[in-house]
């Protein structure tokens, strides 16, 4: 059989990010005109990674243009994990400071979660206490973290329906796969979680009405795998012969989405607005 070609739609995650920016700054330059100080997100970097050196600049340049104050504090990789959560304990006292984003990933010695663990919740702006899992788990108000909630938002600007639909994503990972799930579900969609040991995972993807694909594994998904008038979206980053590559083999599904994330410009610019979002959010909580 036949399937009549779907014109795809690739989506400009810049451009959405950017209206969500401006929405930001808005607020933010409300705020101000109120006579209160601004945001402030503090970003922690251990050692010197340049690929997290790159993401803190992005993230400093993304507060810059809302209007929000962001810090730095750099901690040599030999900083140890109570190196690390004596700065995020100084982080969690200062008044003046909103949301804390420790940046990942981090030396060996030094446990992700316990550092999660330390950040106080009002300001865990990456949504990765437990505190802030427990909750999103339960449904109640709180801090999410910031790829799933960029992954939702890019569908509810893109008009695509989630009640009773099919949501299947691949990756089980605390930072993206499970709490995307959560949200889509809370969204009324029915969630099929997939992971390295699920079996016929292309027969599983097929039924999708929506895919995320959370995996790093290069050009996993194949354009045969992905039903008519799916939505696609993309998170996966690898880099193959010096060049970034996502998870799915986009030009295998244009003409058979009815949209998809690319890998550049696509989810990443999302997760930077949502980390601004939820700073904004962690401030207002807070009564600053
Ligand atoms: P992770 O390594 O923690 O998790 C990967 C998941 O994929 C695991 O649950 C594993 O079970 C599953 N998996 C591995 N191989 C598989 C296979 N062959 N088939 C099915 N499932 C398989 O990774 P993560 O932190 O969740 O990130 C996933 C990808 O998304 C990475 O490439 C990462 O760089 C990227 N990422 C992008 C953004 C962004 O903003 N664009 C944000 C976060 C993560």
């Amino acid at each position: 059989m036949t399937t009549a070609r779907i014109e795809t739609v690739v989506v400009d995650g810049l451009a959405l990010a950017n209206e969500i920016r401006d929405e930001l700054a808005r607020a933010v330059a409300a705020h101000r005109a109120a006579g209160r100080r601004a945001p402030c997100l503090a970003v922690v970097l251990v050692g010197d990674d340049p690929a997290s050196a790159s993401y803190i600049k992005g993230k400093r340049r993304a507060c810059e243009r809302v209007g929000m104050d962001s810090l730095e504090r750099k901690l040599p990789a030999s900083a140890g994990e109570r190196g690390v959560i004596a700065v995020v304990e100084e982080l969690n006292r200062d008044a003046q400071v909103d949301g804390i984003l420790v940046q990942l990933p981090l030396p060996k010695d030094v446990r992700a979660n316990a550092v999660a663990e330390a950040v106080l919740p009002a300001k865990d702006v990456d949504g990765l206490h437990p505190l802030s899992a427990g909750r999103l788990l339960l449904g109640e108000p709180g801090l999410r973290p910031c790829t799933p909630l960029g992954i939702l938002e890019i569908l509810a600007r893109q008009g695509v329906p989630l009640e009773g639909a099919h949501a299947v994503v691949i990756g089980r990972s605390a930072i993206v796969g499970k709490p995307v799930g959560l949200l889509l579900q809370q969204a009324n969609a029915t969630v099929t979680l997939c992971h390295s040991r699920t079996r016929d995972l292309p027969a599983l993807c097929r039924m999708a009405d929506v895919l995320v694909a959370a995996v790093g594994v290069p050009r996993l998904v194949k354009g045969e795998w992905v039903k008519p008038g799916a939505a696609v979206i993309d998170v996966g980053v690898s880099e193959v012969d010096g060049e970034l590559v996502g998870d799915v083999d986009t030009e295998g599904v244009l003409g058979r989405a009815r949209l998809v994330t690319p890998h550049r410009r696509g989810v990443g610019p999302m997760t930077i607005t949502m980390l601004l979002r939820n700073t904004l959010a962690a401030y207002e909580a807070r009564g600053a």
